[in-house]
């Protein structure tokens, strides 16, 4: 008996926001909005979007001992999430400092911060949430070394979700404990560097899959999304929803694929209820704010 669906390992940042008529350029000081502060990162997201699904999440990060910090931990427990491994203290809490003008476009500056700082040793020292959990999902926004002890962390019973974002290439210890890499498009192609010499997303599937990965999942957007494993690579249609916002999408469709890995779900059923999380997520603004309950995805 597990005690946790999942285990989250990963980022939290706090996003602060302006909109501004127009972006300013070197030297240049424009006046903006109000400033709006939302709780972030793709870990903190991918644990508040499973525990809104029903999952019982634990979040391992690190955190600042500052106000930003206290912000992101009160946000993982509002959504239900157990934040006994959020760790606090060693360097600020991570901002990601964001410039929005009408037409949509953002300059972002992130400060990794605190995120930076959670290392091999912590995840070490995390090895009981380990044992408590059926799977562990992770990104790429907390030290590659860090990420590389989560896998040689893993019993041999779990199983490990991995969204390489942002991209950078993995080594094959990484990517062959996988199960599955989920990738979108401009993921997939740096994953795949010189070896992306198709245009097609099938292709990127088969081809991901030569790297080692148990099974990979490509996310297309308002198309869907593709699995590929050793049985083949078919394909999951999206829902037809009103996009408002698609921020925080990615992090919605893995949480979810996720959690219903670990209740037992094939990859395809698994994906096509992350489809329908991740279309319900876009239909509202926002990236925590945006993330739907079971009851919400039902009715769509
Ligand atoms: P990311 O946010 O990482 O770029 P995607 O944009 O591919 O990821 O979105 C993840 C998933 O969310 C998609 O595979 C799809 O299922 C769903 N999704 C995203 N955008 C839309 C949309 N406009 N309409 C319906 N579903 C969407």
């Amino acid at each position: 008996m597990y005690d946790y669906d999942l285990l989250v390992v990963g980022s939290a940042n706090a996003d602060l926001v302006i909109g501004v008529e127009r972006r300013p350029g070197a030297g240049e000081t424009v006046l903006g909005s109000d400033l709006a502060v939302h709780p972030g990162g793709k870990g903190a997201n991918q644990a508040v979007a499973a525990a809104r699904l029903g999952s019982r999440t634990a979040l391992l990060a690190r955190v600042g001992d500052d106000a930003y910090g206290r912000l992101l931990l009160d946000s993982q427990r509002e959504a239900g999430v157990d934040t006994v491994g959020v760790l606090v203290g060693g360097a600020p809490t991570g901002v990601a400092l964001i410039t929005v003008d009408p037409s949509g476009d953002n300059s972002i500056v992130v400060s990794p911060g605190a995120n930076g700082r959670l290392a091999p040793a912590d995840v070490r020292a995390a090895a009981c949430l380990f044992q408590a959990a059926r799977v562990v999902s992770t990104q790429l926004e907390i030290p590659l070394d860090s990420v590389v002890e989560v896998v040689r962390g893993l019993t041999p019973d779990s199983r490990f979700v991995l969204n390489p974002s942002p991209p950078q290439p993995l080594p094959p210890e990484v990517l062959a404990a996988c199960d599955p890499l989920i990738v979108n498009e401009h993921e997939a192609k740096v994953i795949l560097g010189d070896a992306c010499v198709s245009e097609r997303p099938e292709d990127w599937a088969s081809l991901l899959l030569a790297k080692g990965p148990r099974s990979v999942v490509v996310t297309l957007g308002a198309e869907g999304a593709l699995v590929a494993d050793a049985d083949g690579v078919a394909r999951v249609s999206s829902v037809k929803v009103d996009a408002v916002d698609t921020t925080g999408a990615g992090d919605a469709f893995t949480a979810a694929l996720a959690f219903r890995l670990g209740a037992g779900a094939s990859l395809a059923e698994a994906a096509a209820y992350a489809a329908r999380v991740g279309a319900a997520a876009v239909t509202k603004q926002g990236a925590q704010e945006s993330f739907p309950t079971a009851e919400e995805v039902d009715a769509l």
